[in-house]
Order: structure tokens, then C-alpha cells, then sequence
């Protein structure tokens, strides 16, 4: 069901429903957490044990101790700040690698370190969309700080080898960041198994508010703040704390603990969208190859525009994404670092699951996508054959 209450919502990676008991949550913290965290009276002490309570079981679902959580407005910025703050921890010319994949708060964060004097070294994906760790080990150099690799890409679903990617940079001393925001909620994310120094995560991908997030930093990791304030989070984070979201998020985390969001029930959910949409587009195929979230489905309909699909699906209420081929024409950072064909990139549409979808909704997206591909005036022609 989508907002509008008709048709169907498949954009779970683009964000996610508020559960709930996590909406509940958030509008009790609204409602009865008024004072300022930082302040020491009663009202403040109240709101600031919320806080803390979050913190706690945020801490617990990743695997990671309390003091390693700080809260930040969203996976943007807990990836501009595990970026830029890493290449300001310590003087001298920096180098950084960068997955070609990345989201582009991680990309244009290290651009932006780039401009600023930095040596970024971006790495593209083998075709079948992930990184090969002989291509990192080679881009490692005497400097680099950090390594960015996401855990899951959010446009393909494609899983990368971080667990790997951070036992090689540990052995060179270098840092690694895993934007794990994709991935939250749909796979096991545990920040020992993978043995990184930040991790990136935003609620909004895990059934709660938009406009809170969190960077694990691991103990004993320099990192300057990037926002400086009032000496908040111990002077890591300046910016009166989100009561509200803080809460909303850790009672997310306690859903997911509890099973809440049932992977299980939308791998099944996904695996079935997979063969329905194979049976009405016999020649669409799947981005990348590879073990992948259970939820997300990058799939091309070769010769199709993808902008125009989405939005014909859109008028039937069905929300798709079509980032793949963005609004400007310009194709997927992803795909194109992919080196997929054109025709493929473009007429690829993202589906991605979550939980409260229903068989309905589903049969309804197959039975209008399969109605938009036959009347989709926007497919290339065949190829004309030459006598
Ligand atoms: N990283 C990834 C992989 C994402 O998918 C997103 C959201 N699209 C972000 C980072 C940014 O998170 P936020 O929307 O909370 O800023």
C-alpha cells in the first residue's frame, strides 16, 4: 500500500515505513522528553536517559559498546564525517580509496577531500558488481588513511567483501569506513564480524524517522567532530540532540532484535516478484551477480527507458525506483562503474521489499508493470536487420 492508500510501494531502499510501536515511541519521546538532553534538571535528566537507553540497544544490535555510538542527522552525515574528519585527524598529504560504488555522500565527500589536497584513489567494482580485494590490496599505498566499501549497495543489492577489505586494512594500519546503511535491517550487521572502524547507518532505512543516524566509531579510533556546537555527545558532535528520533530509532533497533521486520517472509516476496517478472519480460535480467540483500531486486529491461516505466508506473501507484537512470539523463554511478552495457543501464528499474507488503501488493505491481512494458512507447526499436 502506499501513502496515498492505493497501489503499491516497492521502494523500501529509498526509504522505509515508520513501524508502529517505533512510531509510538517517537511520539511519546515528543511528547513527554521536552527537556534539553544537556541540561540538568529533572526534564532534561529524562530526556537525556531516553538518549541513553537508545544508545544502549543500538549498541547491543550492532555488536558494538555504548561508547562507540554517536548520533548524527542521517547516514549523509555520519559518511561526510567518518570521510573528511579521517584525512583532518592527522597532518600531512592523505590518500584515501574509495569504492566507485559508494553512495554519493561518500563520494563527494571525498571529492571534496580531493580539492582540499587529499590523493583519493577511486575503485571500480569487477563487472559482476563487487570489489576484488586484489584491487584494493593494490590501491593501499604507504598514506592512505581510510578505505570507504559499503556493505550492501543500495541501487543493486550486490553484498561486498568487507569483512575481508577490513582484516587487509588492518593489517596495513589503515582505516575502514562501511556504510552499512543499505544494509540494515535486511542482513546481519555486526561491527566485530566485520572488524570495521566506522560504520554509517540512518533510520530511515529501519522503519524509523527520517533525519537520524549514527557513526560507530570503534574505541580507541582518533576522530575529529565534524559539527561543532555546545560540546554535545562529549564535544564529538555538537547540535542539541534529536530526543525523538534517538528513541524512535532505538526501539527500531529492539523490532529487529525481535524479528520484527521478517527478512525471511520478503526474501520469499522477492524471489516470487523475480519469477513474475521474468514470466511477463522473459528477456529482463538482473544487475551484477553475486550473493545480494534478499530485499532488492536491480533489474534491466533491455531497450526500455527506465525514467519513462517508472513514471507510468508511478501514475498507477506503484513507487519504483529508477535511480539507475537519473532524472538528468546521466547513467548510474553504479552500473556505469560496473561497466553494464548501456541499454541495460538505462532501462533498469529497482525494486526493493520491506516488511507490511502484502501478496496483493505485489500481484497489483506485476499486473500494472506488465501493462506498462506492453504499452511503453519508449522502447528502443529492434535491431533492424541488415540484408
Ligand atoms: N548511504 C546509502 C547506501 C544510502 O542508501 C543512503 C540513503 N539513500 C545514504 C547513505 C544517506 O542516508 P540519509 O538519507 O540518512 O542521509
Amino acid at each position: 500500500m502506499t501513502a496515498a492508500g492505493r497501489g503499491a510501494y516497492l521502494d523500501f531502499n529509498g526509504s522505509t515505513p515508520v513501524d508502529p510501536q517505533v512510531r509510538a515511541a517517537f511520539l511519546r519521546a515528543l511528547d513527554g522528553a521536552l527537556g534539553n538532553a544537556s541540561a540538568a534538571h529533572a526534564d532534561g535528566l529524562a530526556a537525556r536517559a531516553a538518549i541513553d537507553a537508545a544508545r544502549r540497544s543500538i549498541a547491543h544490535g550492532l555488536g558494538a559498546d555504548e561508547g562507540e555510538i554517536w548520533f548524527t542527522s542521517g547516514g549523509t552525515e555520519s559518511n561526510n564525517w567518518a570521510v573528511l574528519e579521517s584525512v583532518a585527524a592527522q597532518p600531512g598529504p592523505a590518500h584515501l580509496v574509495v569504492s566507485s560504488i559508494e553512495h554519493k555522500s561518500v563520494l563527494q565527500s571525498a571529492r571534496r577531500a580531493q580539492e582540499r589536497g587529499a590523493a583519493v584513489t577511486f575503485l571500480d567494482p569487477r563487472p559482476d558488481g563487487r570489489v576484488d580485494l586484489a584491487d584494493l590490496e593494490r590501491a593501499l599505498r604507504p598514506n592512505t588513511r581510510l578505505v570507504a566499501l559499503m556493505l550492501a549497495n543500495n541501487e543493486t543489492g550486490l553484498l561486498q567483501p568487507v569483512a575481508e577489505a577490513a582484516a587487509l586494512c588492518r593489517s596495513r594500519g589503515v582505516r575502514l569506513l562501511c556504510d552499512a546503511v543499505a544494509a540494515i535491517g535486511k542482513i546481519p550487521v555486526d561491527v566485530r564480524t566485520l572488524g570495521c572502524d566506522f560504520l554509517s547507518i540512518s533510520a530511515h532505512k529501519l522503519y524509523a524517522p527520517k533525519g537520524v543516524g549514527v557513526l560507530y566509531i570503534r574505541a580507541g579510533v582518533h576522530l575529529p567532530p565534524l559539527i561543532l556546537g555546545c560540546g554535545q555527545q562529549c564535544g564529538m558532535r555538537g547540535g542539541t540532540e534529536n530526543t525523538a528520533g534517538v528513541v524512535a530509532l532505538g526501539v527500531a533497533f529492539e523490532r529487529l532484535a525481535q524479528g520484527a521486520f521478517d527478512p525471511a517472509r520478503t526474501a520469499r516476496r522477492c524471489a516470487w516478484l523475480w519469477d513474475a517478472i521474468r514470466e511477463i519480460c522473459p528477456s529482463a535480467c538482473l544487475n551484477g551477480a553475486g550473493a545480494r540483500l534478499p530485499n532488492t531486486l536491480s533489474v534491466a529491461f533491455p531497450g526500455y527507458d527506465a525514467t519513462a516505466l517508472q513514471a507510468a508506473l508511478a501514475e498507477r501507484g506503484v513507487s519504483v525506483s529508477a535511480g539507475a537512470a537519473a532524472s538528468n539523463g546521466a547513467l548510474s554511478h553504479v552500473l556505469s562503474a560496473m561497466r553494464a552495457p548501456e541499454e541495460l543501464a538505462r532501462g533498469t528499474l529497482r525494486f526493493s521489499l520491506g516488511a507490511g507488503l502484502e501478496d496483493a501488493d505485489l500481484e497489483l505491481a506485476v499486473r500494472v508493470l506488465a501493462d506498462c512494458l506492453r504499452r511503453s512507447t519508449t522502447r528502443a526499436p529492434a535491431p533492424v536487420a541488415v540484408p
